[in-house]
């Protein structure tokens, strides 16, 4: 991987790169399409990472199509897949993790102990091996993307970090692998998350500036049949909870649908409506 990646380094492109667990939808592709526009070559990497699964978590039966997503990368314009294998990843346990400190504390981390121990770890050997002038992450994944953003910072990481907007179906569900196992009522249901993101946005453009008000009114829109809500909170890019509700506040929400546990999130000032909606196949 790091010898492609001089060779077209030496040839004078920009290489951006694009990590994934695969099973691809557009949120990943338009991920492509970000790196497309910021470098000469794009790398996509597929690879489901056991790190940051927890014990009881789905990594057995993470959803998986390689030659699916070997074709929808190719049609993207993707020009080198990495796929590597656990065995190539981790040929002995790694001992030696990046630590995710005060930022993995709280949200997801709270929810899934050692999740961004993993996360940062497997970005750090994959920026490692790929070597991009730049790196998109999608912004669904909030927590996470700050964390990376902080993480190549802090440890002067020679890449950039970019941050895409959410890609959501056109009824407000935003794309996840994951969706796949939402199956009859559970799907109608898993717009709970976004209605209440869009709740929140409202009632703060509508004039209420109390977060904790705010966060009432989510609550009370994602607390729906089928729907189990593990939080709702408004956080600023340090993801600690904020005292003043400003343009930059994020309102960040989990919560269980059936078995499938989803997250989503808005930026207040940007609102959901500024997000990417796409019409995805039925197949989908
Ligand atoms: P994953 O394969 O779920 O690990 O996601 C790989 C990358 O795609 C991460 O940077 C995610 O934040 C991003 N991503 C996943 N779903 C979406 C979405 N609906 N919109 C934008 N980015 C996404």
């Amino acid at each position: 991987m790091r010898a492609w990646s001089r060779a077209e380094r030496i040839r004078g492109h920009r290489i951006g790169f694009v990590p994934t667990m695969g099973f691809l939808h557009e949120g990943h592709l338009r991920l492509v399409d970000r790196a497309k526009e910021r470098a000469d070559r794009v790398v996509l990497s597929i690879f489901v990472n056991p790190l940051q699964f927890g014990p009881r978590e789905d990594f057995a039966a993470y959803p998986r199509d390689l030659e699916r997503d070997r074709s929808l990368a190719k049609e993207r314009g993707v020009d080198c897949l990495f796929v590597p294998t656990p065995d190539a990843m981790y040929p002995t346990e790694p001992l030696v993790r990046v630590h995710a400190g005060p930022m993995a504390d709280t949200l997801e981390g709270a929810a899934r102990p050692g999740h961004f121990v993993g996360v940062l770890t497997v970005v750090a050997k994959l920026l490692h091996m790929v070597e991009p002038d730049v790196a998109v992450f999608g912004r669904k994944d909030f927590q996470q993307a700050m964390l990376v953003r902080r993480m190549v910072a802090d440890l002067d990481f020679a890449c950039e970090v970019e941050i895409a907007p959410t890609v959501r179906e056109l009824d407000g569900l935003a794309l996840s692998s994951r969706n796949v196992y939402l199956k009859g009522d559970d799907r109608r249901a898993a717009l709970a998350l976004s209605r209440a993101l869009r709740a929140v946005e409202q009632a703060w453009r509508g004039g209420e500036a109390d977060p904790r008000g705010l966060e009432r009114r989510g609550m009370e829109t994602l607390k729906t049949p089928g729907v189990t809500p593990e939080y709702l909170t408004l956080v600023d890019e340090l993801l600690r909870p904020v005292a003043r509700v400003d343009a930059k506040t994020v309102a960040v929400v989990a919560a269980k649908v059936g078995a499938t546990r989803l997250i989503d999130n808005v930026v207040l000032g940007e609102g959901i409506g500024t997000d990417v909606s796409v019409r995805t196949t039925a197949k989908d």
